[in-house]
């Protein structure tokens, strides 16, 4: 499906088009993401083109609903592909947010559609604005360019012939944000050693040894206020993924009342009508601040910082309560309940994680 056709379809009729593709397809593959024997490249090109990621292309009157309601569908079935959705989102709202027209007009409509993948090496940098590590890649300016050298730990839905965005430090202190290609032989991905989940989703260390980037590549020359504009987005995108992981372990939980309904309901405080009530009251914040992502206000960036901690929060308890109430068998490596559970950990791990966002509430306090 085309960009243009991808943005006719309405909310609803996108999560639905969505939900009928992963339920048919997405479960077969689920554990082969999960132990890292795929990495599904096939399906999230699909997925492009039923307009997954192409609801915030068009960035007058930006509502990021559509794109989270179908990774949270995503989500629901497999976090590692619900987080390679978020990765593609990201680079959508990055390539769509920027000045740069002749780079939009080269990578748009195919981050869009699905028909490039890529992702986003934002993780040091949003870090690094924070106060936690520097930043990791340097870059000078060259005839046309930068040249730029460093190496980021794990960048996310790579492959040889993907793309992804990040930012580099000039001597001056100055922050350029920017589009790599994986084929330039100067930017090489490297295999990490295995993760407890998310090994399917085509991470890669990756190391710039003097790649030459062209001003064609440059997201934005001043990444300040530019990572202003799209933080919130960038943050907001990713409750997809915890809110997916969350309705499958409230169905978890629901499906063990008949036969450990007796037990389980000992479980207090930790049972499938707490979560389902917590998630409710989450699911209608999002919506609310996934309308306005532009927003400037510090009131608002507070709402998505906390909005964000307790999506984290809430995946890991729920996750921690599915695994209670499955027992022995969620306790089975043939079962999700585990997956879920290591899953979840990642929604509080990956940036900002559960501790930055402390940090970051704790700062805007004083
Ligand atoms: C599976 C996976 C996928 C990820 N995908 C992306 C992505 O697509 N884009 C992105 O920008 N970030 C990605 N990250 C990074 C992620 O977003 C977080 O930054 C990371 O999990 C650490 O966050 P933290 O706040 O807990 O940092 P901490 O754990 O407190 O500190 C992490 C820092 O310690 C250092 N470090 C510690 N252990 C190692 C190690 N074994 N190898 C190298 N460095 C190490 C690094 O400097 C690293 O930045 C990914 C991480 C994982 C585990």
């Amino acid at each position: 499906m085309s960009l243009a056709l991808a943005q006719v379809i309405d909310e609803t009729s996108l999560t639905d088009h969505v939900r009928a593709f992963v339920q048919a397809n997405l479960p077969p593959i689920v554990d082969a993401i999960d132990t890292g024997a795929l990495y599904p490249a096939d399906f999230m090109r699909k997925i492009g083109a039923l307009g997954a990621f192409g609801s915030h292309a068009e960035v007058k009157g930006v509502d990021l609903n559509p794109a989270i309601d179908a990774m949270s569908e995503v989500a629901e079935v497999c976090g590692s592909t619900g987080f390679m959705t978020w990765c593609q989102d990201a680079l959508v709202w990055y390539v769509a947010n920027t000045d740069n027209v002749a780079l939009k007009d080269r990578f748009l409509a195919r981050v869009a559609s699905g028909a490039m993948l890529g992702g986003t090496g934002l993780s040091n940098p949003m870090k690094s604005f924070f106060g936690i590590e520097k930043l990791k890649l340097k870059g000078k300016r060259v005839e046309g360019g930068y040249e730029v050298s460093g190496a980021l730990p794990w960048v996310s839905n790579l492959g040889p012939d993907h793309i992804f965005a990040t930012i580099f430090e000039t001597p001056d202190g100055g922050k350029v944000m920017f589009v790599a290609d994986c084929a330039d032989p100067a930017v090489e991905l490297l295999p990490c050693d295995a993760f407890l989940a998310m090994d399917g989703t085509g991470t890669y260390g990756v190391q710039f040894r003097k790649a030459f980037i062209p001003d064609e590549m440059v997201l934005s020359h001043a990444a300040m206020p530019y990572v202003k504009k799209i933080r919130a987005g960038f943050v907001l995108l990713q409750s997809g993924m915890g809110l997916g992981i969350i309705r499958d372990c409230i169905e978890l939980m629901q499906r063990t009342k008949t036969s450990l309904g007796h037990v389980n309901k000992y479980l207090t405080a930790q049972q499938p009508e707490d979560f389902a009530s917590a998630l409710g009251a989450l699911e209608d914040e999002v919506q609310i601040l996934a309308s306005t992502p532009y927003e400037t206000s510090d009131a608002y960036w507070r709402r998505v910082v906390e909005a964000r901690l307790h999506i984290g929060d809430l995946a890991m308890a729920a996750a921690h309560a599915a695994m209670l109430h499955t027992g022995a068998r969620g306790y089975m490596k043939s079962h999700r309940a585990q997956r879920r559970m290591r899953e979840a950990y990642f929604v509080g791990i990956v940036t900002p994680a559960t501790k930055q966002l402390r940090k970051m509430l704790a700062e805007m306090a004083t």
